[in-house]
């Protein structure tokens, strides 16, 4: 339901670039298994490999070997709810009269429709509906009037919406993050050259160093040799919106996010999970992979505050069933539960248990865990979420996601923990949100848990009176 992707750009002095991007993308795959692809440039000219399915599918030593130059970037993209799409797999590439452009991006724009009007009506011939393709227009035909700094400054101008996106315009590889940050980027360094990436994994994977994070209206310029960078704050609004669920669910636990090691954020909305609704049991139960973090940090709280309580792997996880595996009926898709997880039967009979996930979406999973553990013996079973309900879709954002696919959109949690069959159902508050983060509300974006939106969103209601960003002069 949320918008994924993951983007990643390099500059190395002289060794190929297209290795390290490969290995940077393994990094990121959990931000997206439809396609992968790599956009680089020798000098001369742009090369790109683009395919489908994971990065070990997408790319094999040929098309490796092809992409040659040590500047590039590249691309892991979501899977949409309309199913395998070929024709928005990134990085979005194309070649105009003042030279080349690619193009990853992560998020949504929410006004890419009235800027792709308008450049139609300017002559513009756009072969995807994909906002990207948008970014690319506006940006190459700014750069026919204006210097690289300007002419991104000039596009940016101009869209509205979410986007954390590394651009290669011939071989000068550059980040930018939207004004309000609302996706994650961040700066790194590696031997001999610099990094720029969705997670701080990507960095880690090449032995490099995370410098920073890309700052929100923050252009970073790479040089092409690799000898450093160049910062341009193209936009200061002074105001976030960053996605939460990032810390919740999207990012990996060992990347550092608006600096944050995501599992600390994720233990310590464990630890207040525990505080706001704690109840003693037996045992305490993460739902793998995603509930992990939440669940250690609960069940430490717990024995802190004196609770008679043992931490367990109580289901275990099939790695080998991915997103590939195919339900079409409801049938089909209980099964995919049980194919994914099956209880250790010893730590659950005859026990008290307290289930920990990050969040419910449709419901599916919980409901299908209550029965599984139900099944098994469970005495009671608790059910403890690390996210507030979820109660709106994402904008930023896979458009299909709709509200009627959300339990929570219109029941209570009581409703809920009848529905989904648990003794008790809690999640943790906006509050307890905020406070692990270490952030005010109208610091991040909380759309998709309040129903309010911090970008125009038609048909939705706003959250915060920014009209739009403040405009600094071209030439600071
Ligand atoms: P549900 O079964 O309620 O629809 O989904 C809840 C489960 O999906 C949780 O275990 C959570 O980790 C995971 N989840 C949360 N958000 C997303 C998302 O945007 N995409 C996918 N694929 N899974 C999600
Ligand atoms: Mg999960």
């Amino acid at each position: 339901m949320h918008e994924k992707c993951g983007v990643v750009g390099l500059s190395l002095p002289d060794e190929d670039a297209a290795r390290p991007l490969y290995y940077s993308l393994y990094a990121l795959q959990h931000r997206g298994q439809e396609s992968a692809g790599i956009v680089t440039h020798d000098g001369f000219q742009q090369h790109d490999h683009v395919g489908m399915g994971l990065v070990g599918d997408a790319f094999d030593e040929r098309s490796l070997s092809g992409l040659r130059g040590s500047n590039g970037i590249g691309h892991v993209r979501y899977p949409t709810a309309g199913g395998v799409n070929e024709c928005c797999a990134q990085p979005f590439s194309v070649s105009f009269k003042s030279g080349s452009l690619g193009l990853s991006h992560n998020g949504n724009l929410v006004n890419a429709d009235a800027v792709r009007e308008e450049l139609a009506g300017l002559g513009h011939a756009f072969t995807s509906n994909g906002d990207t393709e948008v970014i690319a227009h506006d940006l190459a035909r700014n750069l026919l009037e204006a210097d690289l700094v300007r002419a991104v400054k000039a596009t940016m101008e101009r869209l509205h919406g979410s986007y954390s996106l590394t651009i290669m315009h011939d071989e000068t590889v550059m980040g930018l993050r939207d004004p309000q940050g609302n996706r994650p980027l961040c700066l790194g360094r590696v031997d001999g050259g610099y990094v720029i990436a969705s997670e701080s994994t990507a960095i880690d994977v090449l032995g490099g160093e995370r410098i920073r994070d890309v700052r929100p209206g923050e252009l970073v310029v790479l040089a092409p040799d690799g000898s450093g960078y160049d910062s341009y704050q193209l936009i200061d609004t002074g105001e976030t919106a960053h996605c939460f669920f990032e810390h919740v669910y999207f990012a990996r636990p060992d990347s550092v996010i608006d600096d944050r090691l995501v599992y600390d954020v994720r233990r310590s909305l464990g630890r207040r999970l525990w505080e706001e609704s704690g109840v003693e049991t037996d045992v305490v139960l993460p739902v793998p992979d995603s509930g992990r973090a939440f669940a250690s940090g609960y069940a430490e709280a717990a024995t802190d505050d004196g609770a008679d309580t043992e931490f367990a792997e109580g289901l275990m996880k099939n790695r080998y069933v991915g997103r590939t595996f195919i339900m079409p009926t409801q049938d089909e898709r209980e099964q995919a539960v049980r194919l994914k997880l099956n209880p250790i039967k010893s730590t659950i009979e005859g026990r008290s248990v307290t289930l920990i996930d990050d969040s419910i979406v449709r419901g599916t999973t919980s409901t299908q865990l209550v029965s599984l553990l139900d099944e098994a013996g469970a005495d009671e079973i608790h059910l403890r979420i690390g996210s507030p309900p979820i109660v709106a879709p994402c904008y930023f954002g896979v458009d299909m996601a709709s509200r009627e696919e959300l339990i929570a959109a219109d029941r209570s949690p009581e409703q809920i923990e009848a529905d989904i069959g648990a003794d008790s159902l809690a999640y943790l508050s906006i509050d307890a949100l905020t406070g692990a983060l270490d952030r005010d509300r109208d610091e991040l974006c909380l759309g998709c848990v309040t129903g309010a939106y911090p970008y125009d969103v038609e048909g939705e209601e706003r959250d915060r009176d920014v009209s739009r960003p403040a405009v600094s002069a071209a030439d600071d």
